[in-house]
């Protein structure tokens, strides 16, 4: 780091590994911090969709007893929230199985292009629903890459859905990276869309847990806030990296560059 770089530079032997020791108390101080906070915003969000269920049932155990109409109304909106509550659920255990193993490199050789195609299909109900095309160009056979099936389907996923949430009705399209010289040993995939984009401070922080452009937006779309803290956990296990590129009102793209396989 910076300071820490200069200060070096100028310090005794001694002195110097007493900031190096400073510095990794800095870092288990932030990393501990990370954990409380992930914590608490965890238990906030299941939380809120809780505290919803409570106050219903209360509704329908008391006021409402007796008017079927309303007894209907409520009882779509418990289950919407208690489906919010199992989709959190299960991100949060899918990004606690990821870093369980993050240090174990995935073992398996896949093609990726096959991995978008079937990515895609999966998600062409989704799509459909909403009247969105997804423009899928991914040529047989694409490059191989070292890989987890499930965990890279999980990231594509992931990027399409949020494309279909986000794209603004307009086509996403799925297509391979071009060649880029800064990463030679790696092929890449991307997800594009056209809607309203991210600006450019809000990027580096998307992949944090719980971060949202807008709470109320993601909330609408049934988001959870962990969808790409999920990709970038995926990508790093990968020994592969989670590029985003976005301009408000031009829209996003997304794109996962993993290591070809030998
Ligand atoms: P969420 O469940 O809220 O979608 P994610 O971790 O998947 O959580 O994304 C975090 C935030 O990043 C979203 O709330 C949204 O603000 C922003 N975002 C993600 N994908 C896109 C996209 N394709 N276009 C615009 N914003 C996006």
């Amino acid at each position: 780091s910076g300071p820490g770089r200069w200060l070096r530079a100028h310090l005794s032997k001694d002195e110097g590994g007493a900031l190096c020791a400073l510095e990794d108390r800095t870092r288990d101080v932030r990393a501990q911090q990370m954990r409380t906070d992930f914590v608490a915003n965890a238990s906030h969000e299941l939380r809120t969709p809780l505290a919803s269920i409570m106050g219903f049932i209360d509704t329908l155990s008391g006021p409402a007893r007796d008017d079927p109409e309303a007894q209907a109304r409520f009882l779509a909106i418990m289950r919407a929230q208690a489906e919010r509550m199992s989709r959190l659920v299960d991100d949060l255990l899918s990004l606690s199985r990821i870093e369980l193993d993050e240090h174990v490199p995935p073992s398996g050789r896949l093609d990726l292009h096959a991995a978008a195609r079937e990515a895609a299909a999966a998600f062409e109900p989704m799509a459909r629903a909403r009247g969105v095309t997804i423009e899928l160009a991914a040529p047989e056979p694409g490059p191989v890459v070292r890989a987890d099936r499930d965990q890279l389907a999980q990231a594509l996923g992931n990027l399409i859905e949020n494309a279909l949430k986000y794209g603004g009705g307009k086509p996403v399209r799925v297509r391979p990276a071009p060649a880029d010289p800064l990463r030679p040993r790696m092929a890449g995939i991307c997800v594009e869309d056209q809607g309203e984009g991210v600006a450019r401070e809000h990027i580096p922080r998307l992949t944090e847990r719980f971060y949202r452009v807008s709470v109320k937006r993601s909330r609408d779309q049934g988001g959870t806030g962990l969808g790409l803290a999920i990709v970038k956990h995926i990508m790093t296990r990968h020994r592969g990296e989670l590029q985003i590129e976005s301009a408000p009102g031009r829209g996003s793209r997304f794109t996962l560059w993993l290591p070809l396989a030998d």
